[in-house]
């Protein structure tokens, strides 16, 4: 049986002729009877910035952001958001800290590349996430944007998250704590 995923557009975006559901390329996918037109569904992309910083007690502390927004508004994420369609990821990276948390960052190495199965075919939110280490970092903590607070939190104590990246971001810490001095 060939695959369907849930699709919510009816029209031609060029002609304005309505959709039919058509195997194309393996999937059943929304395609013009007029002009031949196929929609293929493109993956949304999201980028998230592991900062960290040592306190003085020598602990180790994680960036992290108060959601002002739905999914999940008022839990705890990296500084994150979606890669426009224009935007180098990098550049998506530099800019949501900045938006979130008024830091300027220097970026250093790709962590992760993950993709969840479950948002791609729910579309609420990435299904792609690219999660990057800053190098440094410079500026004054100042909450924006989609940030109701930004706050460092021992990697030991931290509130309740929203997302399952920042997992990944915890182990990352905990498995090259010869990258955090
Ligand atoms: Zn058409």
């Amino acid at each position: 049986m060939t695959k369907r995923f849930p699709e919510k557009y009816k029209y031609c975006p060029h002609c304005g002729d309505r959709l039919e559901m058509r195997e194309r390329h393996g999937y059943l996918r929304p395609s013009c009877p007029s002009c031949n037109y196929v929609y293929f569904k493109e993956p949304k992309v999201g980028v998230g910035v592991l900062i960290t910083r040592s306190s003085e007690q020598g602990m180790r502390e994680l960036l992290l952001i108060k959601r002002a927004v739905p999914p999940e508004q008022g839990k705890w994420c990296l500084p994150a958001g979606f890669v426009d369609g224009y935007e180098d990821p990098e550049q998506t990276a530099i800019r949501e800290v900045a938006e979130e948390t008024g830091l300027r960052v220097t970026l250093g190495e790709l962590i992760s590349v993950s993709h969840n199965p479950d948002v791609a075919i729910s579309g609420k939110g990435a299904s792609i996430f690219i999660l990057y280490h800053a190098r440094s970092y410079s500026g004054q903590l100042a909450a924006a944007d989609d940030a109701l607070e930004a706050k460092f939190f021992s990697i030991n104590r931290l509130p309740e998250m929203a997302f399952d990246s920042t997992a990944i971001a915890v182990a990352y810490i905990q498995s090259n704590s010869n990258k955090f001095t």
